[in-house]
């Protein structure tokens, strides 16, 4: 379903305007309305990377009339092999100079506005803020959860994509519409227990195929056209040319976007709010190790997960009962012990808290599922 457009048009379009951009005016969704409106569109791009890189280029190619890039790193030699602004002879120079050498090249008609500098919990709202939509092409998970958790409380479109190895993802996070990324990824995971693009290796071109979407959804919403990736997450699994889609739906307990949600304090350096709490209504938190010596005697272990997250991978021997379901009324047996867990503990502290307010016996595996392989323990693929 179509939205309104984000941006009201500019008033004209020079001749040299209409010469450049003919094949967008030829197009009935877009035509001199549609231009106009992106003349006059505001988009930040977090991050001149390998998403970064291809996005900036197709929206400055497509007229978007000022570009924000957040960057405060050098192109180094091994950036080139995916990020494709950056030219050889770039090396060493300031990202976001590189960029804006690279799009006044492309299209003059284009403001690129340089954000030297790294998000940070004190700066993010003040930049963020002038933008119409954002486009997180950030390489880590602080500055992801940084940049939705702002969009949040600006009410900015968050059009966020990740790539690792052959395998990307993208989603638009759109506060008030749809769910933003705590919604759907709770907490970023610990550090280390996910794979770096550094560690792991990606193809340059998953970037491109990835980025391509983002600049599709930005344009999208900034005329207001076609269906935007809200409530879906996008996956691309490049070595089998396969993409799907995951339906993601708003965390009606979102500590960050729920109705009704308190002002949350500032956010904090780990990228998240203050309060994304692992309050556990008094229920012991243990540990992988206690979960393995105690064996049988520890409890009946749950999985609060969802399916498609255990689909990947779940502690052996857990069963499944969704946070949806035990929200609905799911309860073990009486007086039998139950530890809960998910991917990281925030969810399962939930759980926790509901269970524990009933009397049960309940404990929270601390860390989650991320904590478990941390600890080398075996993870098995579904049920
Ligand atoms: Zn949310």
């Amino acid at each position: 379903m179509p939205y309104a457009p984000l941006v009201p048009p500019a008033p004209w379009l020079t001749g040299d305007e209409r010469a450049r951009y003919a094949r967008h005016l030829t197009l009935g969704d877009i035509g001199e309305m549609g231009q106009r409106r992106l003349k006059n569109a505001r988009v930040l791009v977090v991050g001149a990377g390998g998403l970064g890189s291809a996005a900036i280029l197709y929206l400055a190619a497509a007229g978007v009339g000022t570009i924000g890039v957040v960057d405060d790193d050098l192109v180094t030699l091994s950036n080139l092999q995916r990020q494709v602004i950056h030219a050889t002879a770039s090396l060493g120079r300031h990202k976001t100079d590189s960029a804006a050498d690279a799009v006044a090249a492309l299209n003059p008609l284009v403001t690129l506005v340089p954000h030297r500098e790294r998000l940070t919990p004190a700066t993010v709202l003040t930049v963020l803020a002038d933008y119409d939509v954002v486009v997180d092409g950030s390489d880590s998970f602080a500055t992801r959860y940084l940049v939705s958790d702002a969009c949040v409380r600006l009410g900015l479109p968050d059009v966020w994509g990740s790539v690792l190895a052959f395998d990307g993802q993208a989603s638009v996070w759109w506060p008030g519409i749809g769910p933003c990324l705590r919604c759907v990824f709770p907490a970023p995971p610990p550090a280390g227990a996910v794979a770096s693009c550094e560690a792991a290796g990606v193809l340059g071109s998953v970037c491109a195929a990835v980025a391509a979407v983002q600049a599709t959804e930005t344009v999208k919403l900034l005329l207001g056209i076609g269906e935007p990736l809200v409530g879906r997450v996008l996956v691309v699994d490049a070595l089998g040319q396969r993409t799907g889609e995951v339906t993601a739906a708003r965390n009606p307990d979102c500590p960050v976007c729920r109705p009704g949600a308190p002002f949350l304090g500032p956010l904090t350096e780990e990228g998240g709010v203050a309060g994304a709490c692992t309050d556990r209504g008094g229920a012991p938190a243990v540990t992988p190790a206690d979960v393995v010596a105690a064996g049988d005697a520890g409890g009946l272990l749950v999985d609060v997960r969802e399916a498609r997250e255990r689909a990947v991978a779940s502690i052996p021997g857990s069963v499944h009962v969704p946070m949806s379901a035990l929200r609905a009324g799911w309860r073990p047996e009486t007086g039998r012990k139950v530890v809960v867990y998910c991917a990281t503990g925030i969810r399962s502290a939930e759980a926790a808290r509901i269970l524990a307010a009933e009397g049960h016996a309940v404990a929270d595996l601390a860390g989650g599922l991320a904590a478990w392989a941390d600890a080398g323990l075996a993870v098995g693929s579904g049920d």
